[in-house]
């Protein structure tokens, strides 16, 4: 008897024990339950929690009465029959040490608890956990949204920004923005990352000081002004463009990386050019008037001294060959008067006098004008003037002054070389503007130096002066035109001017 009582009473803890240890697996599944929707790749926070009180009732007591509910913000994820009722379990969640949120499990009816808890101590504290957890979860996703967020405006900023920027880890190249491609043509090769083929050779080893001294954090930043040649140039090599380049240690997703930061400062250069340009010109100027007043006086004198012998000739001796001598005499001295007009002109800010002509005559009255000087140099001249170029504002004189210069500067270039003697003159245009081009087939310019000869005083003659581009270039500029080096197939230099078109007469 006693034996049946106590098989009964062993029965009976079996029996809840067997309960209670099915109540824990129900809560272990939703705590594992949750663990596996947060590894769910790609998972919204909004799934996890939508997922996350779905799986809260199964592991309940009574899951078939059970329902819940998360009160986030203004958002509610709930399973689908949810009701505020008198049996009811909840706890609060906070976010960044902030209450945020609450999860709470009602039963719909009354499972039969006569008035005592409904809920368990060991449900009441799987709540306070999963409450505990979701806090986490929510910190967690929030943080990595911003992280998303502002590595997303990070690449947003590098993407657009008007600097090239390339990345290295390990000397490969692990990030290259669009202008970086933009400067130095698509990447080829990720395990060389500076563009040593685009850079000018007499650069390349500053260049590369500067990578060297940050890649082996002797240094943690270093600046470096090159030149390169675009994408579309490395072969031929003509034109030039200025680069800014910054390199920096840092840090990209964990690692030591080198930060490459290229500039395209080429505008900037150029003005550098001009201003200084100007000021020689300004100081070129002040020298040309002090010059001329010192020569316009004493040629004052010889004028008036001239005009008395012509007339005391006139009252005696006078013979034809006396008058043509002072004749000679008076035009050279005008001659003298005009060029000194003319370098007063130039000193001082020049105005252009302009009329609307036709270029071609101007080219006209310039090989006539130097016709002679080309023949002593035995040059072949080859004119090919286009029937649609436009007219153009000019003042005559000064054009025609530029032009001489130029078919000048190119004759002389023949006497540094047994080449064949040509030069073209060819007009034409482009849209509304008029361009001409004076193409020799001399030693040319090299493209280091394509800036260097339009400024002031530069010279490569024994007598010269250095100062014909720059007078040149003035007048061109004074015209709102442009003078530029070209290549010709010639094999020597080219100038082409080109003049914006007038419209009325
Ligand atoms: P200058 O003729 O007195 O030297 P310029 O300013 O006219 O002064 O020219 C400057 C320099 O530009 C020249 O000394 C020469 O080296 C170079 N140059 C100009 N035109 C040519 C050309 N057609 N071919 C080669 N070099 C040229």
């Amino acid at each position: 008897m006693a034996t049946r009582k106590l098989q009964r009473a062993h029965s009976a803890d079996i029996h809840a024990l067997h309960a209670l240890l099915k109540e824990r697996v129900k809560e272990l599944q939703c705590l594992y339950g949750v663990s596996e929707l947060i590894e769910r790749p790609g998972v919204s926070l909004e799934e996890v929690l939508r997922g996350t009180v779905e799986l809260v009732p199964p592991a309940m007591q009574y899951p078939a009465i059970a329902s819940a509910r998360l009160l986030l913000e203004d958002t509610a994820y709930e399973t689908e029959r949810f009701e505020e009722t008198p049996w009811r379990c909840v706890a609060g969640i906070s976010v960044d040490g902030e209450p945020s949120a609450t999860l709470e499990i009602c039963y719909l009816e009354d499972p039969g608890s006569g008035g005592a808890d409904p809920f368990l101590s060991e449900e009441r504290a799987l709540v306070d956990v999963l409450a505990e957890r979701i806090g986490t979860i929510i910190e967690r996703f929030r943080a990595q949204h911003a992280l998303r967020k502002s590595e997303e405006g990070f690449r947003q900023l590098v993407m657009g920004a008007f600097f090239g920027m390339s990345i290295v880890r390990n000397d490969q190249v692990v990030f290259r923005n669009p202008e970086q491609e933009r400067l130095f043509g698509a990447m080829i090769d990720p395990a060389v990352p500076l563009a040593l083929s685009s850079i000018h050779s007499e650069d390349q080893d500053r260049v590369l000081a500067c990578y060297e001294k940050i890649a082996s954090r002797d240094a943690q930043c270093a600046d470096v002004t090159f030149r390169f040649h675009p994408p579309d140039q490395v072969t031929a090599r003509t034109e030039l463009r200025w680069g800014f380049c910054r390199i920096s240690a840092g840090r990209y997703r964990g690692d030591d990386v080198v930060i490459i930061s290229v500039m395209d400062i080429t505008r900037l250069k150029e003005l550098e050019q001009l201003v200084l340009i100007q000021d020689k010109m300004t100081s070129l100027g002040r020298v040309a008037a002090g010059m001329a007043h010192e020569i316009r006086n004493p040629l004052s004198g010889i004028n008036i001294s001239l005009a008395t012998l012509e007339r005391l000739f006139r009252g005696g001796a006078d013979t034809a060959e006396h008058r043509e001598i002072i004749g000679s005499v008076q035009a050279a001295s005008k001659k003298i008067e005009g060029v000194v007009r003319r370098v007063m002109d130039f000193a001082k800010p020049h105005e252009p006098n302009l009329r609307l002509v036709a270029i071609n005559k101007l080219v006209d009255d310039t090989t006539k004008l130097c016709a002679v000087s080309l023949r002593k140099h035995g040059v072949s001249l080859d004119v090919s003037l286009a029937p649609d170029v436009p007219l153009c504002q000019c003042d005559e004189p000064l054009i025609v002054q530029a032009l001489v210069n130029l078919v000048t500067n190119a004759a002389e270039a023949f006497s540094e070389t047994q080449k064949e003697r040509h030069i073209r003159i060819s007009t034409g245009c482009v849209g509304d503007r008029a361009y001409v081009e004076i193409e020799d087939s001399g030693p040319g310019i090299h493209t280091d130096l394509q800036e260097r000869v339009f400024e002031p005083f530069y010279t490569t003659k024994s007598i010269g002066t250095g100062i014909g581009l720059s007078i040149c270039r003035r007048i061109i500029e004074d015209h709102r035109g442009t003078l530029a080096i070209q290549t010709t197939e010639l094999g020597g230099a080219s100038f082409r001017i080109e003049l914006p078109g007038g419209t009325t007469a």
